[in-house]
Parts: structure tokens; sequence; C-alpha cells
């Protein structure tokens, strides 16, 4: 046993960074990978199995009271529920938990923990909790993949809200953001497809194999990564009959199941297809790759010389007429990838929306439900390059940083003034103006790029220079001079160079014309399904036939968003839900780039810290209020503990408790306040019953 280190950062008198890293690293060669900072969750990586996850210990953490038990991610889950149920001192309230951190850190393993968690906790009815925590593999499958940061990386972003009604859970509902599509058709040195090819490949057996038309993994070209190593194959083929599995128990059928195969199988086949010019303009498929042409055209059922068509041209309809222009190979090439892409992309989004639809709540419509959502979304990044995925990555991190910002600093310290709080101001790095860097209408910088894709002639290069000419002096911009199209954004977590080249194309996102009618036509159910239907503003599938059946925020528009428009959109409608929830923070910290268990880099761990502003975030925590009831609000929660006839104060005055202010509306309660009181309420209000029933 080593020595007792402070459990809660909050509580430490001395506040430099010396001693936060110290307690941080001494606690986390005990073993102890959960540290609080007030009411807010520091969890480090232990890249190993603690046994800290077993049943006996998610047992303890059921109503726990914080003060007299670890800190766990557990914890944050039960407050989560509790605070729902309005069990805590404050009213039942819809929550969010919002997890960040950079890749590799811990949060998908995090949100994995606080949703058994929080199934264990409402003793959620078999079946349904099944479903729910089955979701994740078959999500990880296709969703995730093996990166040089993390062996499981997620290369999409999810929001998961649960539902409940009462304290039982009735559904749950995913919205995904940014699937890293480009990886379909490359990744780079160290890096790995989607983890589904992989399994599919592994675990399949000779017969179905021989049914999808797929041959040995070495043979894909979209496909990079160790084969043949058995202990690897064998960890895959488990994975695919676990992925079986899970869509079986989520309820897919059978004939769903076999497309979304054949889909895949045609995704590789279409990867080896090779082009080569002839003496005439046409181009042809190299003869190697025909039997490519012929396989894919199987797999997609459609004609290969349509295929070959939609890959060698471009058909475009102007006054009526059809108009044909010739590809050139590198078109050719883009056009085979931008297939690829579209139909896993589609895939991919079917998933989840198939999902939606067997968790959707199954209570009447005028049933009330209240929600705990919980946010895991890829940290901030900053690669060599930065492409239109980083943009829209790091805007996301600018957004949350804003959320969090707004909730630990800007509106508490704003109370402390207008109730007349003696209270000495701790200044944070406000993001506010990068924000409006990229939102701000009509000249943001997403509205620029709308602007710019909407010309078909405008360049990557116009794009950039039109950025130059609005944002030369913005404090949150700087000019590249350079003939590539680079430009720098200064974001909260450090400087970024992003390169233009290819924004205005992953911007439009369109599909040829020639290319859906093609899919469109497919014999092949679900393909034809995919191409057939529109993306809702969410980012949401929406068949066409469904269209009046459109579901709160899966607004569908008829005219095509563009991808940063439909982007802005769905972070305004998750921040909005945020904002009116209580929310729940778990900063996930990676300790060293190398994987290892029992290994930290203190200068990792610092800037971590540093760039997520928990440095002053301790501080705030520790001399600030972060729980504020209006006084009729804490009334009425006297009410709820059954102390009818007392007035807050003088319940008030009659504890113990200490550290807490009266302002001019509301009560400014320190954050260990809020479970102190719940016990000291419930032992007066059971006081109050007794005097009550003698007399
Ligand atoms: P992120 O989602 O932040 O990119 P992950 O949650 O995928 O990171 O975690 C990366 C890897 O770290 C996991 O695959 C797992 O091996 C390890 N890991 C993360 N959290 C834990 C934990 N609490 N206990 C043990 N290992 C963990
Ligand atoms: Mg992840």
């Amino acid at each position: 046993m080593g020595e007792k280190l402070p459990e809660d950062l909050a509580s430490l008198s001395e506040l430099d960074e010396k001693s936060l890293l110290e307690v941080l690293t001494g606690r986390f060669t005990q073993n102890l990978i959960y540290t609080y900072i007030g009411d807010i969750l520091v969890a480090i990586n232990p890249f190993k199995y603690l046994s800290i996850y077993e049943k006996e210990v998610s047992g303890q953490y059921k109503c726990h009271e914080k003060k007299s038990l670890p800190p766990h991610i557990f914890a944050v889950a039960d407050r989560a529920y509790q605070s729902m149920l309005g069990r805590l001192a404050t009213g039942p309230k819809n929550q969010c938990i919002v997890i960040s951190g950079e890749s590799g850190a811990g949060k998908t393993e995090s949100t994995k923990l606080l949703l058994r968690h929080i199934m264990e906790l409402c003793k959620a009815n078999s079946q349904l909790e099944q479903q729910i925590l089955q979701v994740n593999p078959l999500l990880e499958a296709f969703g995730n993949a093996q990166t040089v940061m993390n062996d499981n990386s997620s290369r999409f972003g999810k929001y998961i809200q649960l539902r409940f009604q009462n304290s039982s859970v009735k559904g749950a509902k995913i919205n995904e953001y940014l699937l890293e599509k480009s990886r379909v058709v490359h990744q780079d040195e160290g890096e790995q497809n989607f983890h589904i090819f992989y399994f599919m490949l592994a675990g399949i057996s000779m017969e179905d194999k021989e049914i999808y038309g797929l041959l040995d993994p070495t043979r894909y070209r979209y496909l990079n990564g160790r084969f043949g190593k058995e202990d690897v194959v064998h960890a895959w083929r488990l994975k695919y009959a676990e992925v079986c599995n899970a869509m079986d128990m989520v309820g897919f059928e059978e004939q769903e199941k076999v497309d979304m195969m054949t889909i895949l199988a045609g995704i590789l086949s279409l990867g080896n297809i090779a082009f080569e010019t002839t003496d005439s303009d046409a181009l042809k498929v190299s003869e190697a790759s025909r039997g490519w042409l012929k396989a894919t055209a199987g797999q997609f059922g459609v004609q290969e010389e349509d295929l070959l068509k939609s890959l060698t041209c471009t058909t475009s309809v102007t006054r009526g007429e059809a108009i044909q222009r010739l590809h050139n190979q590198q078109q050719a090439e883009d056009a085979r990838d931008s297939i690829a892409k579209v139909a896993y992309g589609r895939v991919f989004g079917w998933i989840v929306s198939k999902i939606n639809e067997l968790l959707a709540p199954k209570v009447d419509c005028d049933v009330e439900l209240s929600e705990i959502g919980i946010l895991d979304i890829f940290g901030f990044e900053n690669f060599a390059v930065n492409r239109f995925e980083q943009l829209c990555i790091n805007l996301a991190n600018e957004q949350l940083q804003y959320f969090f910002n707004h909730h630990i600093f800007l509106m508490e310290q704003k109370e402390y003034k207008e109730e007349g709080i003696t209270w000495e101001t701790i200044t944070y790095k406000d993001n506010k103006p990068i924000l409006d860097l990229f939102l701000t209408k009509p000249i943001g910088i997403l509205s620029l790029l709308d602007e710019q894709s909407a010309f078909p002639q405008a360049t990557d290069r116009d794009f950039v220079d039109k950025l130059n000419s609005k944002f030369k002096t913005a404090p949150n911009f700087e000019v590249v001079r350079n003939h590539t199209p680079l430009f720098t954004i200064v974001h909260y977590a450090g400087k970024v160079q992003y390169n233009a080249s290819g924004f205005l194309e992953k911007n439009r996102d369109t599909i040829p014309a020639n290319i859906r009618e093609l899919f469109i036509n497919s014999v092949t159910p679900l393909l034809s399904v995919l191409f057939a239907a529109t993306i809702s503003r969410t980012g949401t599938l929406m068949p066409r036939k469904a269209k009046l059946q459109v579901a709160d925020d899966n607004f569908n528009s008829t005219r095509k968003q563009s991808v940063g428009a439909q982007f802005k959109h769905s972070l305004a409608v998750l921040m909005e839900k945020m904002f009116a929830a209580g929310p729940h923070f778990v900063r996930c910290i990676k300790p060293n780039r190398s994987k290892q268990p029992d290994q930290l880099d203190s200068k990792l761990v610092m800037d971590q810290l540093r760039y997520n502003g928990l440095m002053e975030t301790i501080r705030i925590r520790r001399d600030g209020f972060s729980w504020r009831p209006k006084f009729r609000e804490f009334a009425e929660r006297l009410v709820s503990f059954g102390l009818f006839s007392f007035s807050c104060m003088s319940i008030l005055n009659s504890t113990q408790l200490s550290g807490w202010k009266c302002g001019s509306s509301r009560l400014f309660f320190k954050y260990w306040h809020q479970e102190e009181l719940s016990r000291l309420l419930e032992r007066l209000g059971r006081a109050a019953l007794v005097i009550q029933k003698s007399e």
C-alpha cells in the first residue's frame, strides 16, 4: 500500500502544476486511475485489466454517497441516473455525460462502462438491456479500425441517448457523426481498414466465402494489415461470430445480413479494378482486372457494362440533351473510390438507423420520457496534413470546450456577480471568437465554404483566397503564403494548419447521377434502398417512402445539404439538447504514446491537462459554488422530502452545513453539499414524519 493520496484535486491546498502531476502520478502507480476535480472525473487509461469493474464493485456504486467510495466511472453513471430521477438534491431533469480526450485516451471504453452500469442501475428488462449492450460490438466492427494511436479507434463520433420512463429504460437512440469514409479506400502505414472486413474474411465459412465471391484477404488492394498470424486471425474469427450474434440479437433479418455482406464483398472487388488508356480516348479496365469488374458487378447486382460506363464516363444532362464526358485515368480511379466510400458510408448509416428503429421506445407517444445522453466523439486532431475531416472534428471540439467553459466558468461567475456574492474572478480562455469564426452567418468559414461549393467552377484555391481576404485580421486566423491552398487556425488547443485541397469536393459530397441511377436499379434490395434514400440534415438515412414520417430532429430537406451545413446543423441540435440537460464531464487522459501499462509520460499528461483547462477548473471547483438552486427550487426539494412547513433558511441554519452562501434569488452550495444535504434532508424528513404521526 502506498501513501494516501487525495481523491479530489479540488481539495489540494497547494495548487500548481507540479503538485497536481504528483498526485495523479502517485495515484496512477497505485492503479488508482480515477480522480475527481469536484464533480468532474479525470480518468487515466491503464492499458491493462483492472479488477475494479467486477460485479462486487458495481454493486457498491448504487445510490452511493460520493465521499464514501473511491472515485469511479460507475459513480458518474450513478450520479447521472439519480439526478435524472431527481433523487439527488435537484429536481428530475435530462442528463448528459460528455467524455473527452485524445485518441486512445479511453473514451469509448468509458462509454461502454457507463452504459453497462446504467443498465445495471435501472435493472433493465433483460432483452432490451442485451439489445442495447449488443449494439456496441456491431458499431465497433463497422465504425472502428486499428490506427497508430489506438488498436480499436472509433472512426466516427456518437451520441447515445438512453430513454427512460420513470426509473426503467425503454429504449435508446444513437446519433453518429462524421464517419471517416476515406479509410475504406486508403489507410496510412501501420493502419487498417474498418474491422469488419478483417472479421468477415477470417470468420466466414468456406461455403459462404464462395457464395459471396470472397477470396484470400491478401488479394485486396483496399486492405492493409497483418494477415496470416494465427492468433490474430483467430481473434478476428471470434469477433465475426460476435458481430453475427449481435445482428441477430438486435433484430436484423437474414436477407439484410446477406445483402450487407454482399455489398462489403463488392467494395473489396471494386477496389481491385484498375484502368488502362487505349488508342482511342476511352479507357478500359486492365486485362488483369477484367475478372474483378465481373465480380463487382455480380456482387453489386448490376450489369457489367453499366458499371464500366459509370466508372469511365460522366453523363450530364444539359437542355434536355445527355452529354457524355470520358474520364481520364485519375477520374476513373476517383469514381471507383467514391463508389466504395458512398456504399460503405450508406451501409453504416443504414445500420445505425436500423438499430434506432429496433431500439425505439415502445410506449404511447404522450408518455414523457427522460433521457441520459453519452457523448463519445473524437478528440482534437493535429496531424502532419490536416484536411476537411480534421476541420470538422476540431470544430466539434471547440464547441464542446465552449460547452464546458460555459458551465464551469461563464454561468457560474456571472451568477455570483448578479447575486452579489463576493468572488474574485477566475480568468479562462474563452473560445467563442473561434466558434464565431467558423459559424457566423453570412461570413463564417463554413458559410464561405458553402458559397464556394455552389460554384461548379470554383477551386480550393479560390476558397482559401476568400478566407484570406475576409479573415486576414481575425485574431484566430493566419494567412499562409504558399501555392498549396493552406490556412491556419489558432484553436484553443493550439495552432492547426489546414490543407484545403479537396475541401470543396468533400463538402459537396455529391454522387454523380449516373452512379446513383446504376445502384438504384441494383437487384440487391438493400443497395437499391440505400442509394434511393436521401440523407437527412442530421446525416440519418431516410428511405424515400418514409419522408412523411419524419421524427423530431431528423428534419428531411429535399435540397441536398452540404456536408459542412449538415454537420453544423447536427452540432447545433446536439448543443441544444446538451445545454438543456444536467451535465457530467469525464476527462480521459492518455498516459503514454506506446499504449503500455504502468508508464506515465509527465509531459504528455501535463499537455493534456493544460489544453483541457484543468488547472482553472480545479480552482473554480475548489473555490466555487457548482450547485445554485433558486429559492423556489430549493423549497420544492424540501417538500419532496416531506418538509412542508419549513423555510429554506431555518432548515439550513439548523444543519451543520457550512460554506454555503445566500444570494438575492438563489442559494449557493459547494459541489459536496448536494449529497450531504440530501442525506440531511432525508433524516429531517423522517423526523418530521414521526412528529406528524405523534401529533
Ligand atoms: P478512445 O475511444 O479515447 O480513442 P478507447 O476507449 O478505444 O480510446 O481506448 C483505447 C484502448 O485503451 C482500449 O482498446 C483498451 O485496450 C485500453 N483501455 C481504455 N480504457 C481502459 C480501462 N478502463 N481499462 C483497461 N483498458 C482500457
Ligand atoms: Mg473511441
